[in-house]
């Protein structure tokens, strides 16, 4: 490899076409992060159990590994692939999670909650309007993460406050994570018991939001209380959006008090330094 640790640059959140809501070719997301100057990726792509999601079940993963050998072997030289995979409500859907990470060779995989439950969306006017208003519908998101958290087999939560990325027609400018520190704070600690970690999304500074999933306020919170397992991510659905505004969230994590980040390799992390 062509780099040290400490210049390593990393985006731990890609789809390709293997996701149900991604076009774009494995090799052709390749070929952008070395473009992009990124080391090292791990492809995430959707695993979705809800029957209302669309393409459920789609995720194929032999042809996942198969492309994946392929595309190994021909960016060797400058990229390093890890083979993740983003779980939908990986609580509730347990058997099939147990089954799906018992037949395969994951390096990553990310725990997500889009589904409040099995009929609610959380980027959906139902959620934001069911509870009263969206302030009681971030604090049943935050309640059921706890779950997740607890329950899940998962490595890193992804995207924290997700529906803060499709709310602003509901909630303008008045959506203050800080309002929700309690909730937040008893998932972090859940997290850091079980040694599982968080991500720093860049997906919603794409979507003209004024700051990451989730906002600095939780990296805060997290290394306060001694969370270190951390991973940065774009979200790419697009090959133009691999890497976008990862040094974003690596100043980020060094203002919380970072001096590491995470990868993952058979799903074992290894802490390696932020760099310049
Ligand atoms: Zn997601
Ligand atoms: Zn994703």
């Amino acid at each position: 490899m062509r780099y040290d640790l400490c210049r390593m640059r990393c985006d731990y959140h890609v789809h390709t076409e293997f996701s149900n809501d991604c076009n774009v070719p494995m090799h052709e997301q390749c070929k952008a992060a070395i473009a992009a100057g990124i080391h090292q990726i791990a492809f995430t792509e959707h695993e979705e159990n809800n029957p209302r999601e669309q393409l459920p079940y789609s995720f194929d993963h032999p042809a996942y590994f198969e492309e994946l050998t392929l595309c190994r072997a021909r960016f060797s030289a400058d990229l390093t692939l890890r083979a993740g995979i983003e779980i939908s409500e990986p609580h509730r859907y347990a058997v099939e999670t147990a089954r799906v990470l018992a037949g395969y060779p994951w390096d990553f995989v990310l725990g997500s909650l889009h589904w409040l439950d099995a009929e609610t969306n959380t980027n959906s006017r139902e959620f934001f309007t069911r509870y009263g208003d969206w302030r009681g519908g971030f604090h049943a998101y935050f309640t059921e993460m706890l779950a997740l958290a607890r329950d899940g087999d998962f490595d890193i939560l992804a995207h924290m406050d997700y529906p803060a990325r499709y709310g602003r027609p509901y909630f303008g400018d008045a959506y203050d994570i800080r309002d929700y520190e309690t909730d937040i704070r008893a998932v972090l600690a859940m997290l850091i018991t079980r040694g599982k970690g968080i991500e720093i999304n860049t997906a919603s500074l794409r979507k003209r939001l004024p700051t990451t999933c989730p906002p600095q306020a939780v990296l805060q919170w997290y290394h306060e209380m001694g969370g270190t397992l951390l991973t940065l991510g774009s979200d790419a659905h697009l090959a133009r959006d691999i890497g976008s505004d990862i040094t974003v969230a690596r100043h980020m994590a060094q203002a919380a008090g970072f001096t590491r980040i995470t990868i993952y390799e058979c799903r074992i992390p290894e802490q390696i330094e932020i760099g310049d």
